[in-house]
């Protein structure tokens, strides 16, 4: 058993990392999802939805739609967004992925439009565990009047210290090679130095981009998420649940480096985090990355 305590790079938020080996998350369960007698995001149920606020075509109908949210967090702040008129798409299988990519930056500069906006949340659950009340895959859009916690604490440390804090931590890393899952042109994968769930990636971009909004390399951008979740999956199962979430400033606020996060929902939380609010992990990043490259390579040589 290794255990150790880590910093968050970007927000000092303390984490625990107690690996046990017996405790591995490893081979998941599958989950039988309850199934909705009619699924209101299938292509040819449109009715069964609000109508659509901003919509993506493809040569034989919708590829993504964006609706309100029917039950939402802020009224007329919340979108829906259904990734793909597939049922059993998913981020790796989503042909028209940098299209929906597109889509969040495209939400995004209309809800930084509006009056009394702070900060626009972009995220997308999968799976029940990971808070997905509908199997159809969609992502969700939450404009909020307030800077979220994260955030905050993200930007003290940036501008305490005047400096690309997310932009250094990552040529650390590319010349560590301890925790770098894959590089490609413009992007990093990497495991998360300091996890909030085991096997937590980061998708950053190598340069300073402060926003999704600024971002214009999709198809790059698509295909390196798209890998990623495959790896996650053919290591952690099909069914894996898990958030993607897109950590990214408001376009008035140059001074931040844009990131994408996947939390593997593989664990839950207790009553020790409930009490604390610091976070026990149960894998090492460094161990996570040694076992997905491990995958990697077999998969190359098959
Ligand atoms: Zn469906």
């Amino acid at each position: 058993m290794s255990f150790f305590i880590r910093e968050d790079p970007l927000t000092d938020d303390r984490r625990i990392i107690a690996s046990v080996r017996s405790r591995r998350p490893h081979i998941l369960k599958e989950v039988v999802e309850e199934e909705p007698v009619q699924c209101p995001f299938c292509a040819g149920n449109e009715a069964l939805t609000p109508r659509e606020l901003f919509v993506v075509k493809g040569k034989s109908g919708w590829l993504v739609r964006v609706i309100p949210n029917k039950f939402p967090a802020i009224p007329h702040m919340h979108d829906v967004i259904v990734d793909s008129p597939k049922h059993d798409d998913d981020l790796d299988t989503i042909e028209h992925l940098d299209k929906l990519l597109w889509t969040y930056k495209e939400r995004l500069v209309h809800y930084y439009n509006q009056d009394g906006i702070k900060y626009v949340a972009v995220f997308r659950n999968r799976g029940r565990s990971a808070g997905a009340s509908i199997p159809h895959p969609h992502s969700q859009v939450l404009a909020t009047p307030f800077y979220p916690r994260r955030f905050l604490k993200e930007k003290e440390k940036y501008e305490r210290e005047n400096r690309d804090v997310l932009g250094d931590f990552l040529k650390k890393e590319l010349e560590l090679q301890e925790r770098v899952l894959s590089v490609s042109k413009n992007f990093v994968v990497l495991m998360s130095y300091a996890p909030v769930t085991p096997y937590e990636v980061w998708i950053a971009p190598k340069d300073k981009v402060s926003s999704l909004i600024f971002e214009n390399r999709f198809e790059e951008l698509a295909q390196t998420l798209k890998d990623t979740v495959a790896l996650l999956k053919s290591f952690l199962g099909e069914k894996l649940p898990y958030n993607l979430t897109v950590q990214s400033a408001p376009p008035w606020d140059m001074d931040y480096h844009y990131y994408l996060r996947i939390l593997p929902r593989v664990s839950v939380f207790g009553g020790f985090e409930l009490e604390t609010e610091n976070i026990i992990v149960s894998v090492a990043p460094e161990e996570a990355v040694m076992e997905l490259r491990a995958v990697k390579y077999a998969q190359r040589t098959e």
